[in-house]
């Protein structure tokens, strides 16, 4: 016998004595004065209550912004009355009343509760004030994220966050690019050795991705031409920096037949354009929370080689060999000579050879290669360059740097059958909105950030 599902059937919930109809919902954003005068319900956490004998004020926090709820002892329900002098901060309540127009209620509207519902009520005392202006130490509100999100600036972080990933979308959608996701479990790493996770997997020995690379790189022979990913990447970061997390959401972009590794820049630097443009002009109230003026950086971005960006911060005092990285103190004094000259983001490019992974395409009869770094505000956003796309070239260049070729297998069958010349970057999502919105610490862009001491909550 077979059993159609019963389409008629609806599960019922408790209503907790409420008579709910969505028509009367309000939010702090859609209460209005028009609803004066007619029976409103809203509902949300209690962040401030005001008892004053003959009155209370109850300043009700929903997603974006607070609703007052005033109780004239006179003139409210003596259980109402109650339940609001007995309500502890943050408790989340649900108040049916009637709406009036208030000269001190923030938007012109207050709410007189008819009936008062607390939902779930809060124990005291709070891990951490939501409102209070003492400054709580950043390990608290990690430790506590759940409540160091319901402020609000807090939260406006991560609705740019999520602004930033749909104007990344958009971008490359428009550009004729196909979303992929790559394996997280992985088999050998890309980065290099010392920052590999490991793990057990079934009876063998496994790692989380460092990044796509491997990957995205293999789609290039297969005619998905234009791929980009933006997941979770992996790193055994055994620093502690305000630059780098062990879990942190990486954006990655590979084009194949590109003439070279400039034809990857001016995608990425256009993306940068909309990207920054469209949180300027879609997320004013959560800038205008953080305070900050985010500025769209002056197009095109100034192209600096590795050798002039280390020549310009020896000029000024530091005292870098060619060759070297130009380190955290490097990239900050080239950010402020940049600053100086009106760029806050630009390309440098040329990097040694010997600094580059083995995936990177040298440059010919020098000691350099095909790469690029994209600093932001004197740190870097985003690595990438022309990848060496020649079967040959590309197992002697593992050789070079130590990488036993046959470990790489399922890689380098890619090349044999047929590869274009490709290109591609990785681009870290966190380090964007650290830079754009000036946080001081990576960790204030993820929700719940991972660090070499920081696996909880
Ligand atoms: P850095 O030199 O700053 O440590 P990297 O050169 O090792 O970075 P890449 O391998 O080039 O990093 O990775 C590409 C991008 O991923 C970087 O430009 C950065 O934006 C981001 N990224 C890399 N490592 C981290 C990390 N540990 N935490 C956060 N973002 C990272
Ligand atoms: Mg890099």
């Amino acid at each position: 016998m077979c059993h159609l599902p019963n389409l008629l059937y609806r599960p019922s919930y408790p209503s907790h004595g409420v008579q709910m109809s969505d028509k009367n919902i309000r939010t702090s954003r859609s209460l209005a004065p028009t609803d004066a005068d007619s029976e409103v319900v809203v509902q949300g956490w209690a962040q401030d209550i005001r008892n004053l004998g003959g009155i209370s004020f109850l300043q009700l926090r929903d997603r974006y912004g607070i609703i007052q709820i005033t109780a004239p002892k006179k003139k409210t329900d003596p259980q109402v009355m109650d339940a609001i002098t007995s309500l502890s901060r943050e408790s989340v309540v649900r108040v049916t009343g009637t709406a009036k127009a208030s000269d001190q209620a923030k938007g012109g509207v207050e709410v007189l509760p008819t009936h008062f519902e607390v939902i779930s009520a809060a124990a005291t005392p709070l891990p951490m004030g939501v409102i209070d202006k003492v400054n709580v130490e950043a390990d608290t509100r990690y430790d506590h994220r759940f409540m160091d999100l319901r402020k609000p600036e807090t939260r406006a972080i991560f609705e740019i966050k999520s602004t930033v990933l749909s104007l990344i979308d958009e971008y490359l959608v428009n550009n004729g690019f196909t979303e992929v996701f790559t394996p997280k479990l992985v088999a050998s790493g890309a980065e290099g050795g010392a920052t590999l996770f490991e793990l057990r997997y079934f009876d063998q020995n496994a790692y989380l991705a460092q990044s796509p690379q491997l990957y995205k790189q293999m789609l290039m022979s297969t005619g998905l031409d234009k791929v980009f990913e933006i997941g979770p990447a992996f790193r055994a970061e055994p620093s502690d920096t305000t630059r780098h997390v062990s879990e942190f959401i990486s954006f990655d972009g590979e084009m194949a037949f590109i003439e070279s590794q400039r034809d990857v820049q001016v995608m990425i630097e256009g993306c940068m354009q909309s990207v920054i443009g469209g949180v300027i002009e879609r997320c004013k109230g959560q800038l205008e929370l953080l305070g900050v003026d985010v500025a769209l950086p002056k197009a095109p971005y100034p192209t600096l080689t590795y050798e002039s960006a280390v020549e310009m911060v020896n000029a000024e005092g530091m005292n870098i060999p060619l060759g070297e990285d130009l380190g955290t103190e490097g990239e900050r004094l080239l950010g402020n000579i940049m600053a100086r000259q009106g760029s806050e983001m630009y390309w440098i490019v040329e990097y040694p050879d010997e600094a580059k992974p083995f995936y990177i395409m040298e440059k010919e009869g020098t000691p350099y290669s095909y790469s690029f770094d994209l600093d932001y505000k004197g740190q870097e956003i985003s690595s990438g360059g022309q990848r060496e796309h020649r079967y040959d070239n590309l197992v002697s260049r593992m050789e070079k740097k130590g990488l036993d070729p046959a470990s790489f297998n399922f890689y380098l069958e890619a090349f044999k059958f047929g590869m274009p010349a490709h290109g591609g970057w990785g681009l870290g999502v966190e380090r964007l909105i650290q830079k754009m919105l000036d946080l001081p610490n990576i960790r204030e862009a993820i929700l719940f950030p991972r660090d070499r001491i920081r696996l909880v909550p």
